[in-house]
């Protein structure tokens, strides 16, 4: 579908760049500006501890603020940018800005919490990543533990490269998250052989944790499973106070989601956490 536009050229909106082969093309060549020109931005979704409702954490969330299509969510370039790699440069970027911005917070004397980066498929299987990122926190001067990683379970294809490159990971003193949880495959493999720290139950099985019994199930089986491995679970999505009460008591740790707070600017993240 096309839409006309009286206020800017821009003809093609969402999903019709994935479809046009022209409008991808468009968009690779203004994405490739974009990290030259400095569009990217990062909104942060705080997490909290389910116990105490204090801010324990936050999720780096990338931004493309383009200069006719105003904000562009992740949704809509992040699989394009991952087909024509240019994801690995934005990747970069979006590590290097949490974590210099995360440093500057601690400076200005707010409470320390990790900062949670999405890495990409593509960025998690560069041979080097632990020394990129190494440098990264090495040149912001952010301490390793305040920086957190999250992979999906669709990362763990070639398990010999995962497990080389966790233990990297883990031996540099970064965290590691397992994103959507409960949406890929080969689970069991990784939860007991690789070193995972926290599962983000996926906001799938969150949402109708009320209305469906099995998805009740099992977020709870989730639960206990991770403890029992010594592992942190955070669930996803959050919207209503019935699922954060389930989740309370069902002794799930931490959760992220509109009920307590959407994404918001770095700005927004200052004040709460002064509060
Ligand atoms: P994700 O990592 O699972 O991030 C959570 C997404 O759920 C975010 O969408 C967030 O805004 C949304 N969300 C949080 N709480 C709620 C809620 O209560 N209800 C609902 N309906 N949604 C909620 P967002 O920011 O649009 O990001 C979408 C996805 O794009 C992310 O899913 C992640 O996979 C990817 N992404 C975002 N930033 C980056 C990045 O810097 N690098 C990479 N590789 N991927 C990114
Ligand atoms: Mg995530
Ligand atoms: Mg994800
Ligand atoms: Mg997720």
């Amino acid at each position: 579908k096309v839409k006309e536009n009286g206020k800017n050229d821009c003809l093609f909106y969402s999903e019709d760049w994935s479809n046009s082969s022209m409008a991808r093309l468009t968009l690779q060549h203004e994405m490739y500006r974009a990290i030259q020109r400095k569009e990217f931005v990062l909104m942060y979704q705080p997490q909290y501890d389910l116990a105490t409702g204090a801010i324990i954490g936050a999720e780096a969330l990338v931004r493309w603020n383009h200069p006719e299509r105003g904000i562009v969510s992740p949704s809509e370039f992040i699989s394009l940018a991952e087909e024509s790699g240019m994801i690995v440069q934005i990747g970069d970027w979006v590590l290097e800005e949490a974590c210099r911005q995360n440093k500057e917070w601690q400076d200005s004397g707010l409470p320390p919490i990790p900062i949670s980066v999405n890495l990409s498929l593509r960025q998690f299987m560069q041979r080097d990543l632990a020394a990129r990122i190494a440098a990264i926190l090495d040149h912001t001067g952010l301490e390793p533990k305040y920086l957190d990683l999250e992979i999906t379970e669709s990362m763990t294809m070639d398990l010999a490269h995962v497990a080389r490159c966790l233990v990297e990971l883990t031996n540099l003193g970064v965290g590691i998250s397992v994103d959507d949880f409960g949406t890929g495959y080969s689970s069991f493999h990784y939860l007991k052989n690789f070193p995972i720290d926290r599962l983000k139950i996926d906001r799938s099985f969150v949402r109708d944790i009320q209305q469906d019994p099995s998805d009740a199930e099992i977020v709870a089986a989730i639960i206990a499973m991770a403890h029992s491995l010594d592992i942190q679970v955070i669930a996803e999505g959050v919207e209503t106070e019935a699922q954060m009460a389930f989740l309370k008591h069902h002794n799930c740790d931490e959760m992220q989601g509109y009920y307590w707070s959407p994404p918001v600017s770095s700005r927004n993240i200052e004040q709460l956490l002064s509060a």
